[in-house]
C-alpha cells in the first residue's frame, strides 16, 4: 500500500516535467470546444475590448448583458486536456488569440500587461500596463467598462478579481466608476461575489480566478501535470455557478447575455513572460458566434 502510494506520487510529480512545448495536435483533435481559426491565425488578443462593445451596441428587444471571466495562466492544450463541462456547454465559438504584443512591438507574457490588454483593446505601448509594477493605465485609454458606460450611462458595471492590482491598478481611476467591485479575495469568495453581483443587476462584469497561475508556477504549466490541470476543472466549477445565476437572471428579466471566457497569458515550464508559443498562445470561448 504504502509502496503503491510513493510510486503514485513520483509518477505525478515527474509527470509534470513533461514536454513544456504547446501540445499544437490538441487543437485539431478537441471534440467539443471547435475553433473557428488556427494556431497560425491567431487573433491579437486585444479583439475582446471590440467584441464587449459591439454587442452592447448592436439592436435586439432583451436587455444586453456582458460576463467576461478570466482563467489566469490557462495555456490552451491544458485547458483542452482538463475536464470544463460549464466551458463546454457555453462553446459555440472559440477562437486561438495570441498576447504578448506584435513583432515590433513586443510586451511580457505576464498577468499585468495580459489583463491590460484584454481590459483596455490595446498593447502595453498605449494603455501603459508594461508589467506587474505597481502603475497604473494611462488614463486616456479606457476599459471595456468604462467604453459600455460612455455608450450607456445608466449601464452598471463590475469587475471581481482574486488579483487585486486588476482593479487597484490597472482600472485604477475607473474604480469610481464601478457599482459593484470586489478584489483580494480567493478564487472561491471572488465567484461568490460575481454570482452576488449578477443577482443585483450588474449589466456588464469582468471576473478574474487566479489559482490555475499558481499551480502552473507550482508545478508546469504543461497538460501533463495534474495539479495544473485539476486546479482548470475547479476554476470551470466556478464558472458554472457564475452561469448558473446569469440563466436565472436572463429567465426572469428577459436578458440576452454574452458570455467570454479567456485567460491572460500560456506558460513554459513553470514560468511564463517570454514569447514561445506556449505562453504567448492564448485563447477564447463565446456563448455566441463572434
Ligand atoms: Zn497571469
Amino acid at each position: 500500500m504504502r509502496y503503491t502510494r510513493i510510486l503514485m506520487i513520483t509518477i505525478l510529480l515527474s509527470s509534470c516535467f513533461s514536454p513544456d512545448s504547446l501540445q499544437v495536435d490538441y487543437l485539431a483533435e478537441s471534440e467539443v470546444i471547435k475553433f473557428s481559426n488556427t494556431i497560425e491565425e491567431a487573433l491579437p488578443q486585444t479583439v475582446i475590448f471590440e467584441k464587449v462593445e459591439n454587442f452592447i451596441k448592436s439592436s435586439g428587444d432583451k436587455k444586453k448583458k456582458v460576463l467576461v471571466v478570466g482563467w489566469d495562466g490557462v495555456r490552451l492544450d491544458a485547458m483542452l486536456t482538463a475536464k470544463t463541462k460549464n466551458l463546454d456547454s457555453i462553446a459555440t465559438d472559440a477562437y486561438v488569440l495570441y498576447t504578448g504584443g506584435d513583432k515590433d512591438n513586443l510586451q511580457y507574457t505576464s498577468s499585468g500587461p495580459g489583463w491590460a490588454t484584454i481590459l483596455t483593446g490595446e498593447w502595453a505601448d498605449v494603455n501603459g500596463i508594461v508589467n506587474n509594477g505597481i502603475e497604473r493605465k494611462n488614463s486616456g485609454v479606457p476599459s471595456f467598462l468604462k467604453a459600455v458606460k460612455s455608450i450607456d450611462s445608466n449601464l452598471k458595471i463590475g469587475s471581481a478579481v482574486n488579483w487585486a492590482p486588476i482593479n487597484l491598478n490597472i482600472l485604477g481611476d475607473e474604480l469610481e466608476l464601478l457599482e459593484f467591485h470586489s478584489e483580494g479575495v480567493s478564487d472561491d469568495k471572488t465567484a461568490d461575489k460575481a454570482v452576488e453581483f449578477i443577482r443585483s443587476g450588474v449589466d456588464v462584469l469582468f471576473v478574474q480566478l487566479d489559482n490555475p497561475d499558481a499551480f502552473g508556477h507550482g508545478g508546469g504549466f504543461t497538460p501533463f501535470c495534474p495539479s495544473y490541470v485539476g486546479s482548470i476543472s475547479v476554476a470551470d466549477r466556478r464558472l458554472g455557478r457564475m452561469l448558473d445565476a446569469v440563466y436565472a437572471s436572463a429567465a426572469k428579466n428577459d436578458e440576452d447575455w454574452l458570455v467570454l471566457v479567456t485567460t491572460d497569458h500560456g506558460g513554459y515550464g513553470k514560468n511564463h513572460g517570454g514569447h514561445s508559443y506556449a505562453e504567448r498562445t492564448v485563447w477564447l470561448v463565446s456563448n455566441k458566434k463572434l
